[in-house]
């Protein structure tokens, strides 16, 4: 790999490349209050390095609803304990659809295409009701205190609010149940689900949690336990790159070429492995839903270093 720059420098260089961008392009989530009142001008990110370096710029240090980003951690949860038994009941194809879409549940009977789109993470929200019970929300704040290094909280009204609009999941949630895929009361299921949409951290606590994602599931903090194996860390990734940004993974493979995963919230979490994981956060979102800022940081980030899986 062709050596790359000092980094901080490289982000910093990013931030003000775009600052008069910020909240020009795009619209902030509005579908729960919460989110719509998040000023779109917020410009974060941060990068830890495989060798422990970190670098944050902008509002990089400010906690954020990380919405779908917790589905790669619901998911290394549920590998943690379930290895391959976690695919009897969840594909691993691009969807195609939108990430709430019901339609291809119904050609695969109740069987979501992938652990990263809304069906996908209620099965795996299932999987971890099963294996939890009544502490699968505490199981969760464990996995992302132990990642982060620091206690990490949900955001109780983003949670609520989460429930109180969330018709097409519990549509979901109930589609699957007709069809035999979730063994748990559907309420249970989603209680944890809109709990994990609503989990609030920031660019550089994100950057540290998924540090295993760049270092074959091992985890600085964890004293030579493995997060999850190398393997499931390959497949991690690779599910990232095929399936982590909506219907724009395609897109996103071809201009940035990175592991990705997204969140209507406005974050990106980004893999190089063996190197580094980079967070970006700007809130408004474009058509595909995914950060727009945030998109254009990446295609920087990888256009002045270098760095990129092929
Ligand atoms: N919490 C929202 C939902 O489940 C959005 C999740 C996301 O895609 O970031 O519909």
């Amino acid at each position: 790999m062709s050596a790359c720059p000092p980094l901080q420098p490289v982000l910093d260089g990013i931030l003000a490349a775009l600052a008069e961008f910020r909240g020009a392009e795009g619209q902030v989530a509005s579908y729960i209050p919460a989110l719509a009142r998040i000023d779109a001008r917020h410009f974060g990110m941060a990068l830890v390095t495989a060798d422990g370096q970190e670098a944050v710029a902008g509002d990089g240090a400010l906690p954020f609803s990380i919405q779908s980003i917790s589905k790669v951690f619901t998911l290394t949860l549920a590998m943690q304990h379930l290895g391959e038994t976690l695919w009897e009941r969840i594909g691993r194809e691009p969807s195609g659809t939108a990430f709430n879409s019901l339609v291809q549940l119904e050609f695969e009977q109740g069987r979501p295409r992938n652990p990263f789109i809304n069906a996908g993470a209620i099965a795996v929200a299932d999987r971890l009701v099963t294996l939890f019970g009544g502490r699968a929300k505490a199981e969760l704040l464990a996995l992302m205190a132990a990642l982060a290094g620091e206690p990490v909280a949900f955001d109780e009204e983003v949670a609520a609010s989460e429930a109180a609009t969330g018709f097409r999941n519990l549509a979901l949630a109930n589609f699957m149940k007709s069809f035999g895929k979730l063994d748990n009361p559907v309420e249970e299921v989603l209680d944890l689900y809109f709990h994990q949409c609503a989990l609030r951290m920031s660019c550089l606590q994100l950057a540290r949690a998924a540090a295993y994602l760049s270092r074959d599931g091992h985890h600085p903090l964890w004293a030579g336990r493995a997060v999850c194996t190398e393997r499931q860390t390959r497949r991690i990734n690779a599910l990232m790159l095929t399936c982590g940004t909506y219907d724009a993974a395609g897109e996103f493979a071809y201009r940035i070429g990175l592991p990705c995963k997204s969140g209507v919230g406005g974050g990106i979490v980004a893999v190089v492995p063996d190197r580094l994981t980079l967070v970006v956060w700007s809130p408004a979102l474009d058509a595909t839903g995914n950060s727009a800022l945030g998109r254009q940081a990446l295609e920087m980030f990888v256009g002045r270093t270098g760095l990129s899986v092929f």
